[in-house]
């Protein structure tokens, strides 16, 4: 129907229903985050004196963030999702909530591996998944891949949490693409055989438990390690100083890396906006204070790092198109069930 046919009145109507051009409601991006307010919201304040546009923030965990995504569908109110891992990012682009957008002017920026091919998803900031070894009792000498993980000598030796988390899944995922599934399940299970106990807690529990003489190595993200040796907790702090970086495999594909990030949603009203937010976080200010903060390195690598990870020195990261994690992540799953790594 020709909008010049309906009655004057019922223009009148329709006319009232629109939201007028330019309004306030055209500066706003409703954010939903994973990562802890504290964490983000100083940036996002600065986003909104450098440019008018309000930031309505809701924080989550990152799992129950993408459920309610999924949930709310066309009618979310959401425009921009920032969370953690690609094998989430990837989850979120194939359960539909996600669009793909171009970020202008930033293909120089951010190297290829850390976004989806069609643009579904930006890294925002890095981290790795090293070894971390307890330097009384293990030499670096004696530490190479994580595939040499599996063998006897590191029998009860090795702690690291369950399969149900993504970061395992990712690295599984890595693994399972440089190796091969049959390769990767055999060696699951000399690693699963390997553990000093049967997973439990979070990455920080693994560091603190080999801190605490109950395994030689702990896996965990590189920012947990940073927050427990520059932590206020003196308690923190002296179970971090018993521990040492390795990075795996340097003389092969290199470490592990994974990467938060950010995805604007399929059902986006401020689409603009949300890619205004991204360009922003990848500027220099908010690449290095945002990777600080979370004692992240910046997704950027012309950024400075932070005191604390440049003393752990360079690494060789394994430059797998972290979109890979995503698609390998079933595989990964149901290889670490088969293994018994519960
Ligand atoms: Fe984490």
């Amino acid at each position: 129907m020709r909008i010049g046919h309906l009655p004057l009145g019922l223009l009148l109507i329709v006319s009232l229903c629109l939201p007028p051009l330019g309004s306030a409601a055209e500066e706003e991006v409703n954010v939903y985050s994973a990562r802890k307010e504290n964490l983000i919201k100083p940036l996002l304040d600065r986003f909104t004196e450098e440019t008018g546009i309000q930031v309505n923030l809701v924080t989550g965990k990152a799992d129950a963030l993408l459920k309610r995504l999924q949930s709310e569908g066309k009618n979310s109110p959401a425009d921009l999702l920032i969370t953690t891992d690609a094998g989430r990012l990837h989850r979120a682009k194939a359960s539909g909530v996600t669009q793909a957008t171009r970020l202008p002017g930033d293909d120089e920026r951010m190297a290829g591996m850390f976004r989806d091919p069609e643009g579904h998803w930006y890294g925002l900031s890095l981290r790795a998944r090293p070894i971390l070894y307890v330097r009384d009792k293990v030499a670096p000498a004696e530490l190479s891949t994580y595939e040499a993980l599996a063998d006897p000598q590191w029998k009860k030796r090795i702690c690291i949490r369950s399969s149900d988390n993504i970061y395992n899944q990712s690295l599984v995922a890595s693994m399972i693409a440089a190796d091969g599934s049959e390769k990767v399940e055999a060696w699951a299970k000399g690693f699963v055989g390997n553990f000093a106990r049967p997973p439990r807690g979070g990455d920080r529990d693994q560091i603190k438990a080999a801190a605490a003489g109950v395994c030689d190595i702990a896996i965990a993200n590189t920012y947990y390690f940073a927050a427990m040796i520059d932590s206020k907790d003196q308690a923190q702090r002296a179970a971090a100083a018993k521990l040492r970086v390795f990075w795996p495999d340097q003389a092969g594909r290199g470490t592990h890396v994974n990467i938060s990030g950010a995805a604007v949603t399929h059902s986006a009203r401020n689409r603009d906006n949300a890619i205004r937010l991204i360009m922003f976080l990848l500027n220099d200010e908010s690449q290095q204070w945002y990777a600080d903060i979370n004692g992240e390195y910046p997704v950027r690598p012309d950024i400075p790092v932070n005191p604390t990870l440049e003393g752990w020195g360079n690494f060789r990261m394994d430059t797998l198109n972290l979109d890979r994690l995503g698609e390998l992540n079933p595989d990964a799953v149901r290889l670490m069930d088969r293994a018994g790594w519960k």
